[in-house]
Formats: structure tokens, C-alpha cells, sequence
């Protein structure tokens, strides 16, 4: 237990997105489900607000509170493989390093996010994207079961098979339902070699980045993941007015599959006329996994907006270019392609929604100085309100920073936001876990 005045109280509370400066009044830091459920039952009794803390990443903010209880589960990072069922027993704490490490070890991974310290749960519960999602599918496609603290302080084991409905809620709502304390998560072959490649033009050849990166998704196999980002060029935006500003577009891709495949399955993202750099890196996928982490690391500020689009026009990208040229340094607009493995999951089947998009995208904004967050914060709002008329219905309920019952029912959608209340009425009657996109009983 710690509380203010403790030695460790203010690392204890601080979370991933420093815009989160948020003081409880209690953190639990448990190491064992027992602790878990007497945190539950102890914040129910007292009438305390809990947030849960798995690795503290939520992009708004949502595992810390104001005056209530942290039930914060950064003691339990547990991960057990089983290699010859080809399975992950990962604890409610854990980050996707230690996921990734232990498993790296039987030359197994499961697919999850791109930075090593985001939380297993978080992640998975909200669905998971990453590097092996065309091969594999998103993280809630590998969830086989999840141990659950409920808001009554009982202990549930819940799959397929014992639990269906909350089995489908949890897989893409799942912060709504109570406290996941262990994930069993299905592993795959990869690596350990693997390949990047990328190619970045100046943004005036955007639109050949884009018919580049359309034919690539067409048809390229699904051991490849492919990434479109805009951003500013270095050295940031022009200020002279009339000038063009200076932007860059780069097609990236990782290779998963055969290592003997890879130079020849990346050649399209070789040897352009003119471009502003071109990369091929071979890697372990370990190393890769934890490529961007100091990039993205604790204490910045941080605001985003995400969607997904069914095409990615000319008219698209121009937007996208241009928003990216005049963006501020740290900001940038990132495409990923869906397809392959994620589509072979039918959009009802989870409560994860816009896995039938051609492409997630999201408008990242990171700063450091607190004067400049209206600066960051409007361009990220006004790059999405650019970009609005190009996406589809639907949101990835972890990119989103924005609350409010009428943004949950925009993420899911009318039916699955109904489907989704019954069932939180069932489990979580009293909205003990609202520190989340939170579906209102
Ligand atoms: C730098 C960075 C990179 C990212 N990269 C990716 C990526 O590649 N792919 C991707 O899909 N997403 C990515 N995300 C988004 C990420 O998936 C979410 O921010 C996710 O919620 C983080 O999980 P966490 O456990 O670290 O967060 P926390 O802040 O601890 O929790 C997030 C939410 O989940 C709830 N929660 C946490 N633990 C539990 C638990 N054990 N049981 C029940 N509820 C719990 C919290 O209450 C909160 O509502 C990234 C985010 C950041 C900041």
C-alpha cells in the first residue's frame, strides 16, 4: 500500500502519457490475486474510484485517478511458456518485453504491440495491434482464456467455453469488465532473423509513396507488415509564408516469413529514383520489438487520434501529406494495413471494431514542454478533421483520448454498444471499473 507522504509515492503514480498528473489516494500494489480481489473489495466497501494499472500506457490517462485507489498490478509480470503447446501464461502486469523475451527463447512470439514497455493487458483487452497482425491476426485473435477479477472481488476463468458473451467483450472492451490477472495467449513460430525495409520520399511525391504502398498491400504475402507515415522533414516546418512546406513519406514494411525470401520480397522498396533514404535492416525480431522504446519513452506528453479507412485515395493522401508537412516536430500520421490473418475473423465475432478496414491509422502528437500542449493537441484534432471524410465508422477504443457515452457507442457502433451494456449490466451493475472507454450499465 502506498499513499502520499510515502517515500514512493510519486513514482508510484506516475503513468506512460505525462499530460496524466493525477494524485490517488491509494495505490495497491498487488503480487498476488488475492491481493487483487481484497483491493476490489476494499475500494467497493469504502466507495473509492479504482483505476487499474496494468503498464500504465493508456494514451488518455486512464490507469491513474484523482483521490481514489490504483489498483496497480506492476508485481505480478509473470510470463510462463509452454513450448510444446505453443502457449504464453502471461500475468495481469507484465510489459510485452518480458512476453516477448521469454517467448523469443523457444524462437515463439505472439502477436502484439511495437514498444516493449506496454502492458500486456491493456493492449490485449483492447485488442492489439502489431508487426505480426497480417500473419497472425491482432492479440484478441490469440487469446485462448483470461483469469478475472470481477467487481463482486470473485475470481472467473473466462474462454470460449466457459464464457462466451463476456469471452467476446473482453476482446476489445475487456477494461469494462473486471481485472485480468492472467492471459493464456497462443504463440507462433518467428524469427529469430527478421528484415526491415523502408523508403522515404519528400511529401511532393506522396502520392507515388501511396500507389507504391496500395500495390504492396495488394500484393504483397502476409509475412509482411506494411507502414505508411507522414511527417515533418527534419529540421521541422517551413515558416517562410507561400513556401511549400517541407514534409517526408516513408513505405516501410517488416519481414517475418523465410529469411532467404526476404531481400527478394522487399525488392519494391528498393532502388527508387531520388529518394530521401533507403533501408534495409536485417535484425533479430527481439531487437526489432524494442526498436522504438526510447523513442517512446515514459515522461513525454502525448495526444492522438485514430480510424480506419476502406481505401486509401489520391484525395486522402494529399490531406495526409499536408497535414504531415506543417505538423510540429513529434507529430506524425501512421498507416498500417490490415488484411491477411485479421480478416479472417468476422468483424461480429469480437468487440473489437474495424478489423474489415483496409487500414488503421492514427495522428500521433508527442511534446515535452506543458506551454505547447493547445499547439499539439489542435493539430492532432484538426489532421483527423482533415482526414474525417476518408474514414469509416468505427475507432481502435485505445487510441482514443476523447470520453463520453456518445464516443464509446461511435467506437463500437450502435449494436455492439448494446450488446456491450447488457453484458456490463450483468458484471458490473454498479460501473465499479470506469476508468476506461467505459460502457455505462
Ligand atoms: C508508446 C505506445 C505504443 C503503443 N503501441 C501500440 C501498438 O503497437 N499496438 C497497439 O495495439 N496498441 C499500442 N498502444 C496502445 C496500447 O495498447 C494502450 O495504450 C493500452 O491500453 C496499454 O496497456 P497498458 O496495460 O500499458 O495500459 P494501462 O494504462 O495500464 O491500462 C490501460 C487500460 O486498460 C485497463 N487495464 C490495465 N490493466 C488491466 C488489467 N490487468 N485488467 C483489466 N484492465 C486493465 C486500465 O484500467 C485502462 O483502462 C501503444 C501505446 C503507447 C503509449
Amino acid at each position: 500500500m502506498i499513499q502520499p507522504g510515502d517515500r514512493e509515492y510519486d513514482s508510484s503514480r506516475v503513468v506512460w502519457n505525462a499530460m496524466a498528473d493525477r494524485h490517488p489516494t491509494l495505490i495497491a500494489r498487488c503480487t498476488r490475486v488475492v491481493d487483487v480481489v481484497t483491493a476490489v473489495r476494499f475500494a467497493r466497501e469504502h466507495d473509492l474510484v479504482i483505476a487499474v494499472r496494468g503498464g500504465g500506457h493508456s494514451v488518455a490517462g486512464f490507469s491513474t485517478c484523482d483521490g481514489g485507489v490504483v489498483i496497480d498490478l506492476s508485481g505480478m509480470r509473470a510470463v510462463e511458456i509452454d513450448p510444446a503447446k505453443r502457449i504464453a501464461r502471461v500475468q495481469g502486469g507484465a510489459l510485452l518485453e518480458q512476453l516477448d523475451r521469454a517467448a523469443h527463447e523457444y524462437g515463439l512470439a505472439c502477436p502484439v504491440g511495437v514498444v516493449g514497455h506496454t502492458g500486456v493487458a491493456g493492449l490485449t483487452l483492447g485488442g492489439g495491434m502489431g508487426r505480426l497482425q497480417p500473419k497472425h491476426g491482432f492479440t484478441i485473435d490469440n487469446l485462448l482464456s483470461v483469469e478475472l477479477v470481477t467487481a463482486d472481488g470473485t475470481v472467473r476463468h473466462v474462454s470460449n467455453e466457459e464464457d462466451p458473451d463476456l469471452f467476446w467483450g473482453l476482446r476489445g472492451a475487456g477494461a469494462n469488465f473486471g481485472i485480468a490477472t492472467t492471459f493464456d495467449l497462443r504463440l507462433h513460430p518467428i524469427g529469430p532473423n527478421v528484415t526491415t525495409a523502408t523508403v522515404v520520399f519528400p511529401s511532393e511525391r506522396a502520392r507515388e509513396a501511396a500507389a507504391l504502398y496500395r500495390e504492396l498491400f495488394r500484393s504483397a504475402p502476409d509475412h509482411m507488415h506494411l507502414g505508411l507515415s507522414f511527417g515533418p522533414a527534419a529540421g521541422g516546418r517551413s515558416t517562410t509564408p507561400g513556401q511549400r512546406a517541407a514534409g517526408t513519406v516513408a513505405v516501410g514494411s517488416t519481414h517475418v516469413g523465410d529469411q532467404q525470401d526476404a531481400e527478394r520480397d522487399l525488392r519494391p522498396l528498393r532502388g527508387h529514383v531520388d529518394p530521401a533514404l533507403e533501408t534495409l535492416t536485417p535484425t533479430t525480431y527481439l531487437a526489432l520489438q524494442k526498436m522504438s522504446d526510447e523513442e517512446m519513452a515514459w515522461g513525454k506528453r502525448f495526444y492522438m487520434k485514430g480510424a480506419f479507412l476502406d481505401e486509401l485515395t489520391d484525395a486522402a493522401v494529399d490531406r495526409a501529406a499536408e497535414q504531415g508537412s506543417i505538423a510540429p516536430d513529434g507529430c506524425s500520421i501512421s498507416l498500417w494495413a490490415q488484411g491477411g490473418a485479421t480478416w479472417q475473423v468476422a468483424e461480429h465475432a469480437t468487440a473489437f471494431t474495424g478489423r474489415a478496414a483496409a487500414y488503421w491509422l492514427g495522428a500521433e502528437a508527442f511534446w515535452t514542454d506543458r506551454e505547447r500542449d493547445g499547439e499539439y493537441i489542435a493539430w492532432g484534432r484538426a489532421t483527423m478533421a482533415a482526414l474525417k471524410p476518408f474514414t469509416r465508422a468505427g475507432n481502435y477504443v485505445n487510441d482514443v483520448v476523447e470520453q463520453g457515452d456518445d464516443v464509446v457507442r461511435a467506437i463500437y457502433g450502435d449494436k455492439k454498444y448494446e450488446r456491450l451494456r447488457t453484458l456490463k449490466c450483468t458484471h458490473d451493475p454498479d460501473n465499479a471499473f470506469r476508468m476506461n472507454q467505459n460502457v455505462r450499465p
